[in-house]
């Protein structure tokens, strides 16, 4: 079924009887040409881009709970491609020119908002370092704005010019930048992939890795085993758990992040902005809620829950740099694992085990990179050689040096 205004019609003159389950509950086959292990955005999305794309025959992805139980159902939904290092910018606008055809690609409404992000900066230093940022992304042909205080001011006029601890200078904007609205992302991707024929297969959760003479033969599952000629891992948070099942031990921490969302209020903020003088970010939901995160928990963990600490200092930013954010309820907040890499950017690879590719470290940002990633996984997979906007994200990297260290704070994990 097409989703379309004239379905939405048709469906409701005939008492919404019409409407079919957006992808099939498929049983798991004996064996597939490959297999991609988690059903999050970047799972389903390289799932729809190798049948799309690359015609693969039987591809399997196996979700050990529900989709969109993992990160994908739990961003804060911002898209940008505002990069610096040219390792990153080719690939991140890849991921926004994606964005920006998705809707009409996968035929679904994944409310793709291109609102702007603006990202504020609080010194001299800084606004530097902002403008070089913005020439990169410019020489890259990537859409960027250095705004001075006064027009800012104009655009954004309820954050604190006054009296803040942090004097607010001008911002940095990518006018293409937004939101998108995130467990859509993963609806949309599976009914497409569905609808080529991909089996989408749920509670079922990978419980080992199976090899012969060096190369994958397929994955034990709490549904049986399941061969497979390919095996893709796009578990995120979960990648060091189920790359150990092969054997491998990847440069890769796991972390818990936290999101917030308030009562719901009148249109108030209708576009992203991040704080550059500490770690918040902030954006309003369709629904009204005003949603936003901050920096990690800090510490190593699986628990996709935070702590009270993080929230405070979350909640100290927001104030920081809009005090009126003081009156609104905070109504809930969750967390997420995030797959921190060394360096802060991601892994798109072959493996040293024959047949198994590795997507992960996409630490806080890979929801905006979910269709490049897809889209440059399944490149991978089925030509076995790399897609050339993903170049730099080779696993071997870490061992020989060559990292891509966008924030500057070298092999810390916790400070990417
Ligand atoms: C609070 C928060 C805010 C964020 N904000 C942003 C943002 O604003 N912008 C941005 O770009 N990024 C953001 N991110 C990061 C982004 O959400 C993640 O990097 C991205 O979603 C990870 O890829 P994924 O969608 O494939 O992961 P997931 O949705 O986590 O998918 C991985 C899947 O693998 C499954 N799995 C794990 N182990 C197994 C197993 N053994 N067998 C079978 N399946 C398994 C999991 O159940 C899960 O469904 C945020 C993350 C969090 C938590």
């Amino acid at each position: 079924m097409k989703y379309s205004g004239l379905a939405v019609l048709r469906e409701a003159l005939r008492g919404h009887t019409g409407w079919k389950p957006a992808w099939r509950d498929a049983t798991p086959a004996p064996e597939y040409d490959v297999v991609i292990i988690g059903g999050g955005g970047h799972g389903l999305a390289t799932a729809f881009y190798l049948a799309r794309h690359h015609h693969v025959g039987r591809i399997a992805v196996v979700e050990k709970s529900w989709l969109g139980s993992g990160s994908i159902g739990r961003n804060t939904t911002i898209i940008r491609s505002n990069y610096l290092l040219p390792g990153n910018i080719p690939f991140y606008e890849l991921s926004m020119k994606l964005w920006e055809g998705l809707e009409q690609e996968v035929n679904y409404n994944a409310m793709v908002s291109q609102r702007g992000v603006y990202n504020i900066f609080h010194s001299d230093a800084q606004r530097d370092a902002y403008a070089r940022r913005g020439n990169a992304m410019r020489l890259h042909g990537v859409d960027a704005q250095l705004l001075d205080r006064a027009t800012l001011r104009a655009k954004i006029p309820y954050l604190d010019y006054e009296n803040a601890r942090f004097p607010i200078q001008g911002a940095l904007l990518q006018a293409r930048g937004g939101t998108v609205r995130h467990d859509a992302v993963a609806w949309g991707y599976a009914r497409a992939a569905d609808r080529l024929g991909v089996d989408i297969i749920q509670n079922c959760e990978v419980t080992g890795i199976t090899r012969q003479n060096g190369s994958v033969t397929g994955i034990e599952t709490t549904r049986g085993f399941i061969g497979a000629k390919k095996l893709g891992l796009a578990v995120a948070g979960a990648s060091s758990l189920v790359a150990s099942m092969a054997g491998l031990r990847l440069p890769i921490e796991s972390h818990a992040l936290q999101a917030f969302v308030t009562e719901a209020l009148k249109p108030l903020i209708d576009n992203v902005i991040t704080f550059g003088a500490g770690h918040f970010y902030i954006s309003q939901s369709d629904k009204g809620g005003l949603v936003f995160g901050g920096d990690l928990d800090g510490y190593n963990s699986y628990a996709a829950r935070g702590n009270l600490p993080t929230i405070e200092d979350v909640c100290e930013g927001g104030m920081a740099l809009m005090p009126m954010i003081g009156r609104a309820r905070l109504v809930r907040h969750w967390g997420g694992i995030m797959d921190m890499t060394m360096d802060g950017s991601p892994i798109i690879d072959k493996t040293p085990v024959e047949n198994l590719y590795l997507n992960a470290g996409w630490c806080y940002g890979g929801f905006k990179a979910t269709p490049a990633s897809g889209f440059c996984f399944a490149h991978l997979i089925a030509q076995n050689t790399t897609h050339e906007v993903a170049g730099a994200y080779r696993l071997d990297r870490f061992a020989e040096g060559r990292l891509i260290d966008e924030k500057g704070v070298g092999a810390q994990p916790n400070l990417h």
